[in-house]
């Protein structure tokens, strides 16, 4: 990291901070923009996310995906995650990855323990089918969501679902399912009783 300056917290001013940098407002190079902490595009607050972009904080915590990144001079920048909350200064612990699942899945995990602690409890979507199917159904989503605590819902909590591979990336939130999909792995007493199951060899 070769940049030194102070940058500001909390997931909303390094949002727009980040922007500074790109709009040449800050006298860092524009192009360093990506190795300041900011949004990661598509999730909440962030570039090309379809949920708005209120110029007022949400009134609940609210999880998002903080990210930088940098030139290594090899193939790949090198890319470190961490969680981040739209309504509050809180950010989580820093993970570097690769992305897709790696290093983005544990700081979204976190900003979910921020926001929703327990969430890990809920009732989880176990195939892929019932993650189209189930939002879809009135009857079988009020049956999934009486098992959330009171006004989890409304506040954008997320839906749990089995993963199908190992780190299969939690998915954004956007208009049409303002909340996150995150992809936990399929609980050891659950394996086994569909030995065929691809699952079962994670
Ligand atoms: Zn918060």
């Amino acid at each position: 990291m070769t940049a030194t300056v102070a940058e500001p917290t909390g997931a909303r001013a390094r949002q727009t901070y980040y922007w500074r940098v790109r709009n040449a407002r800050t006298p860092q190079s524009p192009a360093s923009a990506g190795q300041a902490w900011h949004i990661q595009p598509g999730h909440p607050g962030g570039a090309y996310c379809d949920l708005g972009h209120e110029p007022d904080p949400p009134v609940h915590h609210t999880p998002t995906l903080l990210s930088r990144s940098w030139p290594t001079g090899r193939r790949r920048d090198e890319q470190e995650f961490r969680g981040g909350c739209l309504a509050c200064e809180w950010e989580g612990p820093v993970h570097s990855g690769d992305g897709f699942g790696d290093g983005d899945n544990e700081a979204v995990e976190d900003a979910h323990d921020h926001c929703f602690p327990g969430w890990r409890t809920l009732p989880p979507i176990t195939t892929v089918e019932d993650r189209w199917a189930v939002p879809r159904s009135w009857s079988r989503w009020a049956q999934l969501i009486a098992r959330y605590p009171a006004g989890w819902e409304n506040q954008g909590a997320p839906v749990v679902a089995w993963r199908r591979y190992r780190r299969e990336a939690h998915a954004p939130p956007h208009a049409g399912r303002p909340r996150y999909e995150l992809h936990v792995t399929r609980p050891p007493r659950d394996r086994g009783r569909r030995p065929a199951d691809q699952e079962a060899l994670f």
